[in-house]
């Protein structure tokens, strides 16, 4: 029983949303998921948040997809700049799985073979599970031939990975969430919790109620901050000068941890010599936070018995993204704040897969493990396993594909056609007008969805796809933990899993698959993918899973439980020691000026998720946010004349969207708040396309707007 509903099964999952990865059993009447309830599982102890809790009918929606559909003949693909149609029937026609699956496949490798490999990308999912995401990547570089395979780690975490690679030779978490239980003090910077991680924020919630010393650090004074022992409210783009002073003032104070530099650290006297210059005093100004906060927050740092950074895209998605990473893993290292329980950096992974895909190698430049496909050991031997000559370059990213879907004809490299599955580039990439119309340029898009998203609205074929609760497979959450989610109910119609779309445009394409068992051969395909992963889940098998759901990785043998704190000993680099990289202060691409006066900041909310695809088809999430709202200081709404409730155009030099405002005096004096999950003021319209030259992650956090009372949401 269930409340008072009588229940026919109950089925064990977990939650398809963040990364925090709570489990949680979905309760089945009649084929539908009636409510879903928290299991005891290691990220969350039955704890759930609304979106776990409640945002589950997405997949009885009647906007399902359950026809493969093919665009009209002659229908023209608009780029968003004219209304969208009613009705999708304007503009696709239902067809049989064998004429869309024929067509979808024949294009592209029609395209492969007329202009070459370069001539397709491909964007995978970080909502799907591990086994979609490594045959995707399968199919893109021995199908289609190339390394121009990405995903949405590209727009959230890439340039933290890049750092953490350079730096500690691993781009996951050092020690899990729960872990803040056993540091005097956490540092949560450029992230809101509360709001995108809401089961990992009663942990820290927790650990403060237990003397933990939490320093929240953000342009926007979010929630967390009720529960902070120090907030510093830095100005959005001062991370480096914020961060550095932090490292200076250790260093100073003689308060480094010497033993840890000395045996545990390489790069330390070029580290020091650059931070020479930021000061606390000197910074204070640039940051806007005082120098004796810096200061105190430096000694409580350095001195606390244990101490963790937590961060989001806060510090990721900015063209400074992979310095600001770099200056916290210099922090932690200075002051040998990693490597032992309640010491280490956790950079919080958003999307409830974007761990696993990442490490299934959905990334352009690494094959499963982290393997670069440049290096030429890993390509031979990925090329014995998978049978087949790899490419050697590494391919292109999501935004460098929207760019090269626009090149000139002559261009050898220009992307002519796209096999898109899960993801919404329509909406989540920065600059929509131009990414939309990029997609719109391409001479064959395929889209597998559970939706009619802004992206298949742009697709040749659309391909009906099954929603997480609809099939078996695994994810891995942020803390490096492998969980096992199980079928509760069937798709609708004849929407199909991804595992047996994905197989039937290979076979399509000419590869020859042959993945047998239940539920189109997942086992199978987990195992093969457990041994292109080499050691780092050896320990993990199918069966283990179906025992334990849960399991953390590193995890070398059957009976090794996971290694829940990596580093003790050494690093996974080549010297075993940190890298120490010094950053000095780039400032942002496009600073807000006499025209463009506020500063953007985007980002998401507590009851919707990502580009809304989902959550605003949940009834109870809809219900509680079911418009877009733009956040300002009550300084600024005075200061322009406005009351919340009321309209505003917000305009960058890329485009404009009119939005409620609603007030929020923790957003920054001279900024502006959007999250980016509603297509009908699309925030991604106005952001700056700019990118990180290392992690190749847009600027999200930042760019030049205009606001101005009035305009039609
Ligand atoms: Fe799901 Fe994340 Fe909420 Fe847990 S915290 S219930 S994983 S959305």
């Amino acid at each position: 029983m269930v409340g008072s509903q009588v229940v026919d099964r109950k089925v064990d999952s977990v939650c398809p949303f963040c990364g925090v990865g709570c489990l949680i059993t979905y309760n089945v009447r009649a084929g539908k998921i009636v409510s879903v309830d928290g299991r005891d599982g290691p990220a969350n102890h039955g704890r759930l948040c609304v979106k776990g809790r409640f945002g589950y009918d997405y997949v009885h929606h009647e906007q399902r997809l359950t026809r493969p559909l093919i665009r009209k003949a002659g229908v023209p693909k608009d780029d968003g700049t004219a209304p969208r149609p009613q009705d999708w029937r304007e503009v696709f026609r239902e067809a049989t799985w064998e004429e869309a699956l024929e067509l979808a496949a024949g294009k592209l490798r029609g395209l492969r073979d007329q202009y070459g490999p370069k001539s397709l990308a491909g964007f995978g999912s970080a909502k799907g599970s591990n086994e979609e995401a490594y045959l995707f990547q399968k199919l893109v570089r021995t199908g289609f031939r190339s390394n121009n395979v990405d995903h949405c780690t590209r727009l959230c975490h890439a340039s933290s990975v890049a750092a953490l690679l350079e730096g500690v030779g691993s781009g996951a978490v050092s020690n899990q969430v729960n872990d803040v239980e056993n540091a005097d003090l956490i540092i949560v910077i450029g992230s809101n919790p509360t709001a995108n991680h809401p089961v990992a924020a009663t942990w820290m919630k927790n650990a403060a109620k237990r003397g933990t010393k939490i320093v929240l650090a953000d342009p926007r004074i979010t929630d967390l901050g009720r529960h902070a022992w120090r907030v510093m409210q830095f100005k959005a783009d001062t991370d480096v000068a914020m961060l550095n002073a932090l490292i200076h003032a250790v260093i100073e104070e003689g308060l480094a941890n010497e033993t840890f530099v000395r045996e545990r650290t390489a790069n330390f006297e070029a580290l020091r010599e650059n931070v020479k210059g930021y000061s606390p005093e000197a910074m204070a100004p640039i940051c806007g936070v005082p120098a004796q906060v810096l200061r105190e927050v430096a000694r409580a740092y350095a001195t606390a018995k244990g101490a963790m950074i937590l961060w989001g895209m806060g510090v990721s998605q900015h063209v400074h993204g992979t310095d600001n990473a770099r200056c916290l893993i210099a922090l932690a290292s200075v002051a040998g704040q990693i490597g032992k329980p309640g010491s280490g950096l956790h950079p919080l992974r958003g999307q409830n897969n974007v761990q696993g895909a990442s490490d299934a190698g959905l990334i352009p430049m690494m094959f499963p493990n982290y393997q670069r496909v440049d290096n030429a050991g890993a390509r031979e031997w990925f090329q014995k396993f998978w049978n087949t000559p790899l490419d050697d370059r590494p391919g292109y990213t999501v935004v460098e594909i929207m760019h090269k879907a626009l090149a000139d004809d002559s261009d050898p490299h220009k992307i002519r056609g796209m096999y898109i599955m899960g993801e919404n580039p329509a909406m989540s990439d920065p600059d929509l007008n131009h990414a939309r119309h990029a997609l719109a340029s391409l001479e064959h898009l395929v889209v597998q969805d559970l939706f009619m998203t802004e992206t298949a609205w742009l697709a040749d074929v659309v391909l009906p796809a099954s929603a997480w609760p609809e099939k078996t497979g695994t994810v891995s959450n942020t803390d490096r933990m492998v969980q096992l989610g199980k079928r509760a109910i069937d798709p609708p119609g004849d929407a199909k899993p991804d595992l047996w779309i994905l197989q039937e445009m290979a076979r399509r394409i000419g590869l020859d698959w042959n993945y047998e068992g239940e539920e189109c051969g997942v086992a199978a395909i987990y195992d093969e993918m457990r041994q292109a992963m080499h050691a780092a889940i050896k320990g993990i098998t199918w069966e283990r899973l179906q025992r334990e759901s849960s399991v953390t990785y590193p995890c070398l043998s059957e009976d090794d439980p996971g290694q829940p704190v990596v580093f003790t000993e050494s690093f996974p680099t080549a010297d075993g020691r940190v890298k120490l990289v010094p950053a000095d202060i780039i400032p942002a691409d496009e600073r807000p000026d006499a025209q463009f006066p506020y500063v953007l900041i985007t980002g998401r909310q507590l009851e919707h998720w990502h580009t809304g695809s989902m959550t605003r088809r949940a009834a109870v999430l809809d219900a509680i946010e079911p418009m877009a709202t733009a956040s300002m200081n009550g300084s600024d709404m005075q200061k322009l004349g406005l009351q919340p409730g009321d309209v505003v155009t917000v305009r960058s030099r890329r485009g404009e969207v009119a939005i409620h405002l609603r007030r929020d005096d923790g957003t920054p004096a001279g900024a502006v708040f959007i999250p980016f999950a509603y297509y009908e003021a699309a925030a991604n319209l106005m952001t700056n396309p700019v990118l990180d030259p290392f992690g190749k992650i847009p600027e999200f956090k930042y760019c030049a707007v205009q606001v101005v009372p009035g305009g039609t949401p």
